[in-house]
């Protein structure tokens, strides 16, 4: 398969009045064309920062240390602001989690889905406006036409998101990065939403790079799976292969936390105790506090990406050679 994204060793650091914190650390990551790879783990363990990362979107005071973000043969991260704007309007898009902080309040629905084609691809007004409509009606928006004239706040949050996916998707970029894109919905929107994303990303060839905390979203949806704790990736693996045994023992808790619909009012057992604060990160693997298999080097000693044998990669010292 053909490699459409390499993250190698990026790390975004935060300066505060009381030192510097880590939110990502070091990390690998590939994703190939028209691949899903979903990024989970519990809040702060810095997916979405990941996410952000990657197309050089880190709010200060946050700062890229180190790393690169290629895309094709582009490193992303290495060119300059105005170029990397030009990426990210063409090549790589994002939705987020809640529309309204990415939709503009005060202009219409159809300038805004438009936009990408008259700045990116040079389309005149007209036709920017038709291919707008046409786009809102492949996301199952009612009366495209009208919506066009309507604005951000006369919709309901799952008419935004349907927006959001419209704009990120307009131009058929390589890569889509979403965010919790339906986190906001309810439940039965939620799925109708995800399923519209993965079919429009499909037909464009479009490869996903989803953020999300919720594995019964990886379960439908993703090809791979990249699980993040405090900062570090510490699993990677085929989605199958990690619903069938999940390598990390951090991943089993995620895993084993999950509603059964096989057993349903079986009580659920979230992973014990807290997510460590970045200012005050356990010494060697990150998990040894939370973790029922600690032994002997795990306090001190950070354990690296091991291969496991039928492929993916853990890093936990369960699974050194
Ligand atoms: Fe648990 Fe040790 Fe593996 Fe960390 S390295 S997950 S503490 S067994």
């Amino acid at each position: 398969e053909q490699t459409l994204l390499r993250v190698e060793g990026l790390s975004t650091v935060f300066e505060t009045p009381a030192g510097p914190l880590t939110a990502v650390d070091g990390v690998d990551l590939t994703v190939s064309r028209g691949e899903v790879v979903a990024v989970v783990g519990e809040s702060g363990c810095g997916k979405t920062m990941l996410a952000l990362s990657i197309l050089g979107l880190v709010p200060p005071p946050g700062r890229i240390v180190s790393g690169r973000a290629v895309l094709g043969d582009t490193d992303v991260l290495a060119l300059p602001e105005s170029q990397r704007r030009q990426v990210r309007g063409k090549r790589a898009s994002m939705i987020f989690q809640e529309p309204m902080t990415a939709l503009n309040p005060v202009l219409t629905i159809g300038e805004q889905v438009a936009e990408p084609l008259r700045v990116h691809a040079g389309a005149s007004r007209r036709e920017s406006l038709a291919a707008a409509e046409a786009m809102l009606a492949r996301v199952g928006l009612p009366d495209p036409g009208r919506q066009l004239g309507r604005y951000p706040h006369e919709l309901s949050g799952g008419q935004r998101q349907r927006v959001m996916i419209a704009m990120a998707l307009m131009l058929r970029p390589e890569l889509l990065i979403a965010d919790e894109p339906t986190t906001a919905l309810d439940v039965t929107v939620q799925g109708q939403i995800l399923a519209l994303m993965l079919d429009l990303a499909r037909d464009a060839g479009t490869a996903i790079l989803l953020v999300t905390h919720n594995l019964g979203v990886v379960a439908q949806t993703a090809d791979r799976v990249a699980v993040m704790y405090a900062g570090r990736l510490v699993e990677e693996a085929a989605v199958d292969a990690f619903f069938q045994g999940p390598a990390h023992p951090y991943s089993r808790g995620l895993l084993a936390s999950l509603p059964r619909l096989d057993a349903p009012g079986r009580r659920l057992t979230p992973v014990p105790g807290m997510v460590p604060s970045l200012s005050a990160l356990p010494t060697g693997c990150h998990f040894h506090p939370r973790c029922g298999q600690a032994f002997a080097p795990c306090a001190d000693n950070p354990p690296p990406l091991f291969d496991l044998p039928g492929g993916g990669q853990a890093r936990c010292w369960l699974h050194g050679a």
